[in-house]
């Protein structure tokens, strides 16, 4: 009786099921995905160097973690769309291994910010999945959290369904300063879920730029290939 009551809690605390696929999870490890869609998660094999096809861009240095591949892109969309926020233990174990392997200086930077989500967005989802990345990774790596930088100010229609050019003048004067914090000295590392064209982080990293920021990278869990 006690043996079944431990697992009927187990199961409780553990989900069963593999969140893509379905199959059953039979290790505590293993807490949303089977070895087998973890495994479909592909690293972005090389520095990120990909070059605006619009303008330059406004950030120093830009790192993405993972591909845009089919599993990344049903997982992202649990993670934001389907309150899937656990998910996030998923995401930044994968993101811290990528950053130690290429010896990424996240160490570096004096703040770590997620982009932010615009006020009626983030009270139709509840979360800003950024934010979660963001507050996992500055526990991590000790660098100091804030979400009080940028204030997203236009509502922008998603992305995905833009051209890249559209992209770019969409994002065009969507962020602000919350206040009018003096980022002289400092440097900024902004975090996103997802790397398209980069339109939105430079939208975010010009902001800071113009407030004084003396470095800005960009670090997104996944980039589009
Ligand atoms: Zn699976």
């Amino acid at each position: 009786m006690l043996q079944a009551f431990l697992q009927g809690a187990c199961q409780l605390i553990f989900p069963d099921n593999c969140l893509l696929c379905r199959e059953f999870l039979n290790s505590r490890h293993q807490r949303q995905l089977c070895t087998s869609c973890q495994a479909d998660l592909v690293f972005n094999p090389t520095p990120f160097n990909r070059q605006s096809t619009i303008g330059s861009f406004a950030f120093d240095n830009a790192w993405s973690v993972c591909l845009y591949n089919e599993t990344a892109q049903k997982l992202l969309h649990a993670f934001k769309y389907n309150s899937k926020t656990a998910l996030s233990k998923t995401f930044v174990p994968l993101m811290i291994d990528f950053i130690d392997r290429h010896h990424i200086p996240l160490r570096e930077f004096d703040l770590i910010s997620p982009v932010p989500l615009h006020p009626v967005r983030l009270r139709e989802r509840g979360y800003n999945q950024s934010a979660l990345l963001s507050l996992a990774l500055s526990q991590h790596y000790a660098i100091a959290h804030t979400e009080n930088l940028l204030i997203r100010q236009k509502v922008t229609p998603t992305q995905t369904e833009l051209g890249a050019k559209q992209r770019w003048t969409n994002m065009s004067g969507a962020f602000k300063m919350k206040n009018s914090t003096d980022l002289r000295t400092k440097s900024v590392i902004l975090i996103d879920d997802l790397f398209t064209t980069g339109a939105t982080v430079n939208a975010a990293a010009e902001v800071l730029k113009n407030a004084g920021a003396a470095r800005v990278g960009v670090l997104t869990f996944s980039i589009t290939v």
